[in-house]
């Protein structure tokens, strides 16, 4: 019976860790490369990676406005500076 449990809880654990990776993945600003990637469609739509840059768009402000500077055509030589 205790093997039952502590099995649970490290199933437990491993799908609590997992979540929180994936939450904190959006978190994490992707990037200019990552934004021009996404921007352009070179960015596999089934992949975990274009998943995340579309939630953290939806919350920082200031990718927001880094990919409008990429929608403008901003150079790309002006974020490599940043
Ligand atoms: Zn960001």
């Amino acid at each position: 019976m205790a093997y039952l449990f502590a099995g649970l809880a490290s199933l437990l654990a491993v799908t609590i860790f997992r979540i929180g990776k994936q939450i904190w993945a959006t978190y994490q600003c992707p990037g200019t490369a990552a934004l021009y990637d996404f921007w352009f469609g070179r960015m596999d739509k089934a992949s975990r990676k274009y998943r995340n840059v579309i939630t953290h768009l939806g919350h920082c402000e200031q990718c927001q406005e880094e990919l409008r500077h990429i929608q403008k055509g901003k150079p790309l030589e002006d974020h490599l500076v940043d």
